[in-house]
């Protein structure tokens, strides 16, 4: 039986201003722009997968950034409760993708196993790694695991039909892209395998980053996997807001 395709929707739940410099190697200049924060959503009407948890208010706001609205609201307004959510794939194990793992209480977390293998390992308390954590996130991940909540993926998985993970790594060592059966073709939710369409689009990396050349390997999965440029989603663009559908407040649907 054929795939009934996704609708692809984008939560917009927080903001704050940066810097060139922060978002795009070897840029010296310093010149402010605007990041967003995301969750997502994947809906054929039978699966229901989000991607990514996104930071809790207090996390949020003791790093400076502002914090719209909880994920949770954002989701219902498109018809997902997170309570009856099932499949969450989180993507990488920074603060802003991991923190609200509490607003799924029936959700089984899809991780790769060379995320947590380094986040538990010697490298992680390093500054450049550490910086971008959040600890006490990450012992809930690990309690999580011991109830049997996480799900191990070694590479690629389908996790429902239609909707895989891929391995990446690069921004960090177990990051992951999704690929997802839309009406268009293969469509692409890179979280920050790809922060903003220039990063892939450019193939200028992020300037947060586990393996240089790895960053590289994953724009060219990105676009491997991608039926076309258009249906590649970053992780953290405000353009998104601009270049897809609005279906609501800070809520766009590819
Ligand atoms: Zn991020």
């Amino acid at each position: 039986m054929a795939i009934a395709p996704y609708r692809i929707y984008a939560v917009r739940y927080a903001h704050r201003k940066c810097t060139t410099s922060e978002c795009f190697y070897g840029d010296y200049r310093g010149a402010p722009m605007a990041m967003d924060y995301f969750v997502w959503a994947l809906t054929n009407g039978s699966e229901t997968v989000v991607v990514d948890l996104g930071f809790t208010e207090s996390v949020g706001t003791r790093r400076g950034r502002q914090f719209l609205r909880s994920p949770e609201k954002g989701l219902a307004e498109i018809g997902v409760d997170v309570r009856s959510v099932k499949h969450v794939i989180v993507s990488h194990f920074h603060y802003d993708h991991v923190g609200n793992y509490a607003l799924f209480p029936n959700a089984t977390f899809y991780v790769q196993d060379s995320e947590m293998a380094f986040y538990t390992g010697r490298n992680a308390s390093l500054g450049a790694f550490r910086h971008s954590i959040e600890v006490d996130d990450l012992c809930a991940m690990i309690r999580l695991n011991y109830e049997g909540r996480l799900s191990f993926v070694d590479g690629a998985r389908e996790i429902v039909p239609g909707v895989s993970v891929h391995h990446v790594g690069g921004h960090t060592a177990g990051m992951q892209i999704v690929s997802v059966a839309h009406a268009r073709g293969q469509a692409v939710v890179a979280s920050d395998a790809s922060h903003y369409y220039r990063n892939f689009e450019e193939r200028i990396p992020f300037n947060t980053l586990h393996d240089l050349p790895r960053i590289y390997g994953a724009f060219d999965k990105i676009r491997s996997l991608a039926s076309s440029p258009d249906l590649v989603l970053p992780g953290h663009d405000p353009l998104v807001l601009d270049r897809l559908k609005k279906v609501g407040d800070g809520i766009v649907e590819m």
